[in-house]
C-alpha cells in the first residue's frame, strides 16, 4: 500500500490492504471485518473504495504477534500486494 495520515493515530502510518492484513495477522476476512465494525482497528476507504487498514492499530488488535516482527513481514512482502486477483 503506502503511508496515508490516519486520524486515529494523528501521524502518517502505512496501510495495509485487506489482503495483506489477512496474510499477516494470519485472520479470515471475515474476522478482519469483524475488527473494522467493531472499530478494533484504524481503516479508511480510499476514492477508489478499497478499504485499507492501518498497521499501527492492527499491531495492537492480533494477539501474540511480535510488533516487529510484524513490521519487517509487511516490508518484505509489500511489492506483491496489488499481482494476486481476489478470489472471494
Ligand atoms: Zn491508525
Amino acid at each position: 500500500m503506502g503511508t496515508i495520515y490516519c486520524k486515529c493515530c494523528a501521524r502518517t502510518t502505512e496501510f495495509l490492504t485487506i489482503r495483506r492484513t489477512m496474510q499477516i495477522a494470519g485472520v479470515s476476512r471475515s474476522t478482519i471485518y469483524y475488527w473494522m465494525k467493531n472499530q478494533w482497528v484504524h481503516w479508511q476507504c480510499l476514492p477508489s473504495l478499497r478499504r485499507v487498514i492501518c498497521s499501527e492499530s492492527l499491531c495492537v488488535c492480533v494477539p501474540g504477534n511480535d510488533t516487529h516482527k510484524f513490521k519487517s513481514y509487511s516490508k518484505l512482502s509489500k511489492s506483491e500486494d496489488d499481482n494476486r486477483k481476489d478470489i472471494m
